[in-house]
């Protein structure tokens, strides 16, 4: 069984085991040395660092040694040794040397170290292979993996919501749709628009911007429930913070208030913080050296701080009275832009801010309202460098108030009579909120384009990879 016996780089690097022989499989970052002996240092991904291997030039066939260049595939095995040379513990005395796949010096497009990020993303295919997207990957399967954990630890339920959906009442974006009608010939009815029942579910649909309705009708029968999963916004928003495909964690509560809400949604970031630097630490201290040396001590602050919390309303008094010049001004039923939310974070309390009480203008149609008649109980969680990395609220649960929002904001009834099911029968009050899973790897990784925390970006006019 050859895949048991390959052994990661990760566990060679800590192993004391000289003198056993081992075998190692990988890619090739430099090659050096002279005509007594070369240098192969070699990355398997399992670990930021890489392995250096020997190899006495006497020992091998010129033409193998020849093929190894940066970027190639190797398989060696040979004696795990203790090294002699600075930065690294163990190297490995080669015997044996195999070529899976050469890469032309000519062409590799990753030749050399140090190009800009820009640029690899041009490259998204390869860009897997620098130790910056190595770090990144492992932080983001790291935190995926933690965000099950934790829910699991607290007893909620991993439930899927549909990524094709035939509701749009959700509000939160412009959506993509999804059909199987010919292109250039579509099914027509009299007044002229495309006739979707002829489509392939008989209705029109499209790509989902959040598993939120669907969670909560989840929670209505399992109490805590979580989606994770892809969501969809067709915004024409070319930021650094905003992709047209990106994941979302919705976790749902029956039972919860907003203050259960905003008391979980600290708890769940506090621990998401601590799971990275025990578990990513190597990463993230490349990260910290890289990019941005301020990353580690502002994981480490977030789990300090109290998230300061206030509503809305004070916070545009802050915004009004702090005497700065914005780009978009602010004012009382304003939408608050990231402007607004980093100075708030940054500036003015030095850590996470969650609002609550926002104008009911502003937000969806299910968030519960408050006594005065004019704000809803929603609450965003506000982060350094990022603004909103959480957006949630306490739901209405009472289906009279639902149903008069709902007229209010032209939304049909048959498009969610489903959802008002919840609220006729065995009716709750529950809560919930989104976590966006980039913005999460943003904040933990310090890089400042969220196109550099996923694989495969999906934004305007990128979709190559
Ligand atoms: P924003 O105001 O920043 O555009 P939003 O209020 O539209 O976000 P919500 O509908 O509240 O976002 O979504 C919940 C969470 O999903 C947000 O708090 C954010 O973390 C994340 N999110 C929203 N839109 C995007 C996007 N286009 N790309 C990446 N993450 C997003
Ligand atoms: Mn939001």
């Amino acid at each position: 069984m050859e895949h048991t016996r390959r052994n990661r780089i990760v566990d060679l690097l800590e192993s004391k085991e000289y003198g056993s022989d081992v075998l190692v499989k990988g890619w090739v970052r430099s090659k050096r040395g002279n005509k007594n002996i070369n240098f192969i240092t070699i990355n398997d991904g399992s670990i930021i660092h890489n392995i250096q291997i020997v190899a006495e030039v006497a020992n091998f066939a010129e033409e193998v040694l020849k093929l190894i260049t940066t970027g190639s595939c190797i398989s060696v095995t040979g004696i795990l040794t203790e090294s002699m040379g600075q930065g690294q513990s163990v190297e490995i005395q080669a015997r044996k040397i195999e070529v899976y796949g050469t890469a032309d010096p000519e062409t590799y497009p990753l030749q050399k170290k140090g190009h800009s990020l820009e640029f690899l993303r041009e490259i998204a295919h390869l860009r897997p292979r620098t130790n910056t997207f190595g770090a990144v990957l492992r932080i983001r399967h790291a935190m995926a993996f933690a965000i099950h954990k934790y829910f699991n630890d607290h007893g909620f339920y991993y439930m899927h919501a549909p990524i094709i959906t035939g509701s749009d009442a959700e509000g939160a974006g412009a959506m993509f749709r999804v059909t199987t009608l010919d292109e250039k010939n579509p099914p027509l009815l009299p007044d002229g628009h495309v006739d979707y029942s002829q489509d392939f579910f008989g209705k029109e649909t499209k790509l989902t911007v959040s598993g939120q309705l669907e969670a909560e009708l989840g929670a209505m029968a399992l109490s805590l429930v979580y989606t994770f999963g892809p969501t969809f916004r067709a915004e024409n928003s070319n930021t650094p913070r905003h992709l047209a495909e990106f994941w979302m964690i919705e976790p749902e509560m029956a039972f919860y208030d907003i203050h259960d809400n905003m008391d979980l949604a600290e708890d769940f970031l506090k621990y998401l913080m601590q799971y990275a630097l025990d578990h990513c630490i190597d990463d993230l201290e490349f990260l910290n050296k890289m990019y941005d040396n301020e990353l580690i001590g502002r994981l480490k602050q977030v789990i300090d701080d109290k998230f300061e919390r206030l509503t809305y309303t004070e916070a545009v008094d802050i915004l009004k009275a702090s005497g700065q010049t914005w780009e978009f001004p602010v004012d009382w039923g304003t939408d608050l832009q990231a402007e607004h939310e980093r100075y708030l974070v940054e500036k003015h309390f030095g850590k996470p801010v969650i609002l609550t009480g926002y104008p009911k203008d502003i937000k969806a149609f299910y968030m519960k309202q408050n006594d005065d008649g004019r704000t809803v109980r929603a609450m965003d969680v506000l982060f350094p460098k990022i603004g909103e990395i959480i957006g949630g609220s306490q739901r209405e649960e009472n289906l009279e108030a639902l149903m008069q929002r709902i007229h209010e904001m032209n939304i049909p009834e048959r498009d969610v009579w489903w959802y008002l099911d919840t609220r006729k029968y065995g009716t709750a009050p529950h809560a919930g909120f989104g976590l966006g899973f980039e913005r999460l790897i943003l904040f933990v990784t310090g890089m400042s384009n969220i196109r550099d925390v996923i694989p495969f970006p999906r934004t305007p006019k990128n979709a190559e990879f």
